[in-house]
């Protein structure tokens, strides 16, 4: 069926700013108190309360912008959106509609490959970020058959993000969410927790069959709260979009939820548009100018984005795409790559595999930070110094980078304390050496008989024998050489 239908999705998502006050009133943002207890008369929406912009909103937005290349308006003017809703006291939202406050960006993003393929990079155009505040809550599942109303979130800074359709399958649109999840936690503007609601994100999706440029008639999916329930969503709409068409049916323009219990999508409303929403200016908010000290404020938050880093490691380190995704994604673990790098003084290859194999697992164990891991990139480059020197096995390696954690003690006296020092001495090693040969007499018979086969075994014994402290290189060369010359 999807040979020859095009899916072309565009993503709304919701971003929640991780201010300490709200964006038009001083009342806390905090998540989980009890309800209502972070309230006033202005986020009540009670008559003759005036909002006063919180600034560091605005911050926020200019850094978001400018680290996707948007345009960046000075000035961008405040609008009512009115609806009514429950957890909407005031009858309209303020939000901002003909002059948002940045405009025209991109945004790069890895796509997971189908089976066997690679990850890939993609790229979809922003065509605009506006402020606006949350709404409340209902709450219908209370008891007693009563829907009752939370407004601890009314007035909660948000941003909402509009690419352009330029997506084309659920992996893309996955993949773009994770993007900018990354991105707002690398800014320090939101912490990006999709339970708690900090990212909401809702999903454009229309077909068209392909090779044909005009856009088909689209639903919305409202409200996707993980990045698995986005993907399969849009799985699920487009599906049920493309056999409506094959059956000569019509896609209706209205808004859909998601069920993840079902697995399908329902609709909630049907076609809604701007006028419905009868936006005008707001007249308690002046338009909003930028000077330029809180645009150098914005432009401090700034920093190199992940998907570009990572591009960046696989030219300059030959890392994998995979493998440079990983250390990308959070920005304390890219630093610490990089800082890493610097203090090992070799292939960038070294601190990858490391990284992503022993100190992610290990934060993934404990669920801890990196700051929180105790060990400092200078401490962990030495420990990569000695097992790619074969002072120790990389085995050894494993135990010494156990032992680092929650101390100071520097990988060289752990490798002393542990007794882990590898016996590269020719003459240790022979004595090792010729005691196994004599040990085993039959297998070294074996061996010189042709069966190369058993050095294996050979090995191991001398492996058991040095305590696994011999030279791995080293002792099949002293072992081979015994077994020959006799
Ligand atoms: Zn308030």
């Amino acid at each position: 069926m999807l040979e020859r239908w095009e899916p072309v999705i565009g993503l709304e998502v919701h971003v929640q700013l991780s201010t300490r006050s709200k964006i038009f009133c001083g009342c806390s943002t905090a998540f989980g108190a009890p309800a209502n207890s972070h309230t006033c008369p202005t986020c009540l929406g009670l008559p003759g309360a005036l909002p006063v912009f919180n600034l560091r909103v605005a911050e926020m937005a200019a850094a978001l912008g400018l680290a996707l290349g948007c345009e960046v308006r000075e000035r961008s003017v405040w609008a009512r959106k009115n609806y009514f809703y429950a957890d909407l006291p005031k009858g309209y939202q303020i939000s901002q509609f003909a002059e948002p406050i940045c405009e025209h960006g991109a945004l790069r993003f890895f796509v997971d490959g189908d089976e066997g393929e690679e990850v890939r990079v993609a790229e979809a155009s922003i065509v605009r970020i506006h402020m606006e505040e949350d709404a409340g809550k209902s709450v219908h599942d209370g008891g007693g058959g009563h829907s009752r109303v939370d407004l601890n979130r009314a007035g909660v800074p948000l941003l909402e993000v509009v690419s352009a359709p330029d997506l084309r399958s659920p992996e893309e649109a996955a993949g773009y969410l994770k993007a900018l999840r990354s991105i707002v936690r690398y800014l320090g503007i939101s912490d990006g927790n999709m339970q708690e609601g900090s990212l909401r994100c809702d999903a454009n999706v229309s077909l068209r069959p392909r090779g044909e440029r005009a856009l088909g008639t689209r639903a919305e999916v409202k409200n996707l709260n993980s990045f698995r329930f986005v993907a399969k969503a849009i799985t699920h709409e487009i599906l049920r979009q493309a056999e409506l068409l094959e059956e000569g049916g019509v896609v209706e323009q209205e808004t859909r939820l998601y069920d993840s219990e079902r697995d399908e999508t329902r609709t909630m409303r049907s076609k809604e548009e701007a006028e419905d929403y009868r936006y005008f200016p707001d007249p308690d908010l002046p338009p909003l100018h930028l000077d330029a000290a809180l645009l150098e404020r914005a432009r401090a938050r700034l920093t190199e984005l992940p998907v570009q880093r990572a591009e960046r490691w696989v030219a300059e380190h030959g890392l994998s795409v995979e493998d440079a995704r990983t250390l990308s994604n959070e920005r304390g673990v890219a630093e610490y790559f990089e800082a890493a790098v610097q203090a090992f003084d070799g292939p960038g290859a070294v601190p990858a595999k490391w990284i992503v194999g022993e100190v992610l697992r290990e934060l993934g164990e404990r669920n801890a930070s990196i700051e929180a891991l105790g060990l400092a990139p200078d401490r962990l480059a030495e420990l990569m110094a000695l097992v790619e020197a074969d002072t120790i096995s990389s085995s050894a390696g494993k135990q010494v980078f156990a032992a680092l954690l929650g101390n100071e003690k520097r990988p060289r006296e752990l490798v002393a304390e542990l007794g882990l020092e590898q016996v590269s001495d020719s003459g240790a090693l022979e004595a090792v050496v010729a005691q196994v040969i004599r040990d085993f007499p039959d297998q070294a018979a074996t061996y010189r008989g042709g069966k190369k086969g058993i050095l294996a075994f050979l090995m191991g014994q001398v492996m058991k024998a040095s305590g696994g402290k011999a030279n791995p290189k080293l002792a099949s060369e002293a072992l081979r050489q015994k077994l020959e010359e006799e």
